[in-house]
Parts: structure tokens; C-alpha cells; sequence
């Protein structure tokens, strides 16, 4: 393919260096004539594992070449892969001034061209920016129409600065935010052959891809460090902590606990987490990120209540109250403070769970139903039908088979998922549908 890359920092460098590697023909624009010189004389504007060899052999193939001229670098291109830099702004929101000068230049060159062209943005930039920031701007400048006359992708890196040549060829992924289909398909042959899964997704989701990545690094590193600053105040050894931790990819390195879905309860999460907080305190150890923790969950509960309050409607029927599905455990169980604080501002309350009912009738939480829950023991409904026909407001907490059959569509009931249900995509589209 004929590519152009705009800015010749380390993301466009290694992309243009790398895909001329692949066989590609590219040509590299930036606003800094020392970058183009650079290239011209096959060395890399960048320090980067293999990154000085691999220019100096594309360069000398022809295979890569460099100019600041944007209308003869995407005439002689069919897609141009933007990588110009978005630094924070001094308030921490995204500067997207040379995004938006980018954009407005390629527009204008695009007026000019007959041959259907493809724009694709790799810069990170929040979800939002190329659908309502940048098309608009590629569509003034050019007079045309995006995924008519040419198309706009978004391609998110994920190369590592120091390794971003081998990451480049051994990706962890491939995220491709399509405005329509072709538009993926011209990204998608840009990385034919290379391994890894790839993803197409809209347009804001392949933006946010990348957020949620480095919000999550940025998470870990905090973690464990914290945790480390923890085991050298005890007096233990970090790493051999972390060893165990890591060696555990069932519940600890796993998808295990990252769905987005209800906050978490239950007799050890909570009352563990208090503990360790409470123990760096008394060591004189700041932990910030455990510190949150709790008080996050708290935030996420509150969320679940404002949907409910939102609706407007008094009348709630509570699917689940035990702290997680397959229990009949009750204690810190989110549903409970969840329904406590429905209660608490006089909402009135009907609650069916299969394996609480049943351990109130067998006794084996009846102890701890009679003498702390004794007001949410009274609203327990003898069925699930009791509940529906109470109910204004479903409050969906668990996905126990017989409720999610029963759960109606439509009407002027309004169902309130804490649990994603299965058919949440379509139930998303239905009126009277709010979900965490
Ligand atoms: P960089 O600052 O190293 O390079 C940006 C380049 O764009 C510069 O050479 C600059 O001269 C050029 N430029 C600015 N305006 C231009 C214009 N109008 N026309 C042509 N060129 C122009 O930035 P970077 O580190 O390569 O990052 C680029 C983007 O990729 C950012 O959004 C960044 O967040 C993202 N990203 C970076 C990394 C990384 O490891 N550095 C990894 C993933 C994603």
C-alpha cells in the first residue's frame, strides 16, 4: 500500500519505518524540517531498539522517504495514518491543536483528489474527539462527505517506548474504529500477517480502548507499590508477596473481577481491605489507591440508587439481596445496603432471592435475617410474579434463570440492570432500560 504518516515523533517514526519494512511504500510528514533531514539521510529522529538500522535500510530501498509538503505526501498516498502528538493542556484536558491542524491540512488536500482516500488517527485522544472534533473539520476542509467519499478510521497504538519495534511486529492487539466498512478493511491490510487478535469496533470504543489500557498500567504500577511500601514497613519481602500473587492467573492475572457490573460486598472484601488500610495507617504508610478503594465502591452503590431515583416511580421490586450469586449470604452484601438505603427515603420495597427465601424458610440464615434484617425479612415476596406485579422499578442484581425469563420488555416499567444481562446490547435500545 501507499501510506503517508503525519508527525515523526516515536509512534509515526517506528509505524513508518516498520510498515516501509513490510513492503509498504511510505512516505513521512512532519512540521519539522531536522526530522525530515534526519530521514533523508536514513537515520531515525528517534532513540529506539533497532529503530536506527531499519531506517537506514528503508530509506536506502525507497521504501521511506520524508517531506513537509501534505498535499504532494497525500496525493501520493491512499491512507494517511495521523501520529501527531496530544499533550495535556495546562487545565489536564487533551490538547487536539495539532490534531485539528492535521486534520483541517489533510482536508484540503483531500478537495483535490479524485481516488477514494482513508484517514486513520492513531494519536490517543478521548472518545468523541474524531467524530465530533476532527470529521467535521476533514469535512469543511475537503467539501466532502466522510464514509462517503473517503473514509476515517481510528487505530490506537499500544507500542511500548524501547521495545515499540519488536511490540510493532508482535502486538499485543490490533483496535480498529471504523466509520464504515471499508474504512477498517484499508487499516486491517495495513497489518496482514502480523499476530495477535483484532478488534473492530466503533469509533469511540477503539478511542476509549486506550484509556482503559494506561488507566490500568498506571493502576498496577500504584498497587504495587503500594502494597510494597506495605511489606517494608511489616518488614517483609515484597517481591515475595507479589510472587504468589502473580502466580495465581485464575483470580489475580485474569479477567477474574474486571467486568463492569455491581459494587462488591460480602464478609471479606470489605472487612480486608479496612484491615490493610487500617494497618499501613498505624505504619505511617500513605496508601492512597487502597485508601479509594472502599469509597469507590460506595461511589458505584450511590450510582444504582440515583438510577432508581431518577425514574421517578416509588413502587421498586429488588431481584437478588445476598452479596453475590449462589448464596444465601447476607453479610455486607451491596444489595442490602442498596435496598437499606431505598428503605431509608421511603421507597416502597418488594425483594424475591431464590436461595434467600429458602434460607429463611430452612433457617440457615433465618438467625441472621430475625435479628439484623428484620425489616427486609418482612418485604422477601413468596414469588417472583408477586414482585413484577409490585414493581414500577425492577432492580435486577442477580441472574438467577427463573428471573431473567420472567423479566418483561417494554412497557411502562423501567428496568434497572446491575448485572448486564444477557440481552442487555438489545435492551439498551428499548425505552424504560437504565444499566450501570
Ligand atoms: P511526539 O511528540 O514524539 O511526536 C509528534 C510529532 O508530530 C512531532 O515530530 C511533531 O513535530 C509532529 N507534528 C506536530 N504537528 C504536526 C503537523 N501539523 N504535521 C505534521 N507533523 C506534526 O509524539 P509521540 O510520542 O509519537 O506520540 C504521538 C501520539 O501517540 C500521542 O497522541 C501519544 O499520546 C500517542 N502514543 C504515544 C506512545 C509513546 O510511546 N510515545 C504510545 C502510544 C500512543
Amino acid at each position: 500500500m501507499k501510506i503517508s504518516v503525519f508527525g515523526l515523533g516515536y509512534v509515526g517514526c517506528v509505524s513508518a519505518a516498520c510498515l516501509a519494512g513490510q513492503g509498504h511504500r511510505v512516505v513521512g510528514v512532519d512540521v519539522n524540517p531536522v526530522k525530515i533531514d534526519l530521514i533523508a539521510a536514513g537515520k531515525a529522529p528517534v532513540v529506539e531498539e533497532r529503530i536506527g538500522e531499519l531506517t537506514a535500510e528503508v530509506v536506502a530501498s525507497g521504501a521511506l522517504r520524508a517531506t513537509t509538503d501534505v498535499a504532494e505526501a497525500v496525493a501520493d498516498s491512499e491512507i494517511s495514518l495521523v501520529c501527531v502528538g496530544t499533550p495535556s493542556a495546562p487545565n489536564g484536558s487533551l490538547s487536539t491543536a495539532y490534531l485539528e491542524r492535521v486534520a483541517e491540512e489533510i482536508g484540503e488536500a483531500l478537495a483535490n483528489k479524485s481516488e477514494r482516500h482513508t484517514v486513520v488517527f492513531r494519536s490517543t485522544m478521548l472518545p468523541g474527539t474524531c467524530l465530533d472534533l476532527l470529521v467535521p473539520i476533514l469535512e469543511k476542509s475537503s467539501g466532502r462527505t466522510a464514509g462517503v467519499d473517503f473514509g476515517v478510521a481510528v487505530n490506537p497504538e499500544f507500542l511500548r517506548e524501547g521495545t515499540s519495534v519488536r511490540d510493532f511486529f508482535d502486538p499485543p492487539k490490533t483496535v480498529i474504529g471504523e466509520i464504515d466498512e471499508a474504512s477498517g478493511d484499508a487499516v486491517a491490510g495495513l497489518y496482514e500477517g502480523l499476530p495477535g487478535p483484532v478488534f473492530r469496533v466503533p469509533i469511540p470504543v477503539a478511542e476509549m480502548t486506550k484509556y482503559a489500557d494506561n488507566s490500568f498500567h498506571g493502576l498496577k504500577i500504584g498497587f504495587a507499590n503500594e502494597l510494597g511500601a506495605i511489606c517494608r514497613a511489616l518488614g517483609l519481602d515484597s517481591h515475595q508477596v507479589i510472587d504468589v500473587f502473580l502466580a495465581d492467573t485464575k483470580l489475580n492475572i485474569s479477567p477474574a473481577y474486571l467486568k463492569p457490573g455491581f459494587a462488591f460486598g460480602g464478609s471479606c472484601l470489605p472487612k480486608d481491605l479496612r484491615g490493610l488500610v487500617y494497618a499501613a495507617h498505624r505504619a505511617d504508610v500513605s496508601v492512597p489507591i487502597l485508601s479509594h478503594v472502599l469509597p469507590s465502591n460506595a461511589e458505584h452503590l450511590q450510582r444504582a440508587f440515583d438510577l432508581v431515583a431518577r425514574t421517578g416511580k416509588r413502587k421498586v421490586g429488588l431481584f437478588g439481596l445476598s452479596f453475590k450469586p449462589g448464596t444465601d449470604d447476607l453479610r455486607e452484601s451491596p444489595l442490602v445496603e442498596l435496598a437499606e438505603k431505598l428503605l431509608g427515603k421511603g421507597y416502597d420495597l418488594k425483594i424475591h432471592d431464590a436461595n434467600v427465601s429458602l434460607s429463611r424458610l430452612m433457617g440457615a440464615n433465618r438467625e441472621y435475617i430475625e435479628a439484623r434484617l428484620p425489616h427486609l425479612g418482612q418485604l422477601l415476596a413468596g414469588s417472583i410474579e408477586e414482585v413484577l406485579e409490585h414493581a414500577d422499578v425492577v432492580l435486577v442484581g442477580t441472574k438467577d434463570p427463573d428471573v431473567l425469563a420472567a423479566l418483561p420488555h417494554g412497557g411502562d416499567r423501567v428496568l434497572v440492570d446491575l448485572v448486564r444481562l444477557p440481552d442487555a446490547a438489545e435492551r439498551r435500545l428499548e425505552e424504560g432500560y437504565a444499566g450501570l
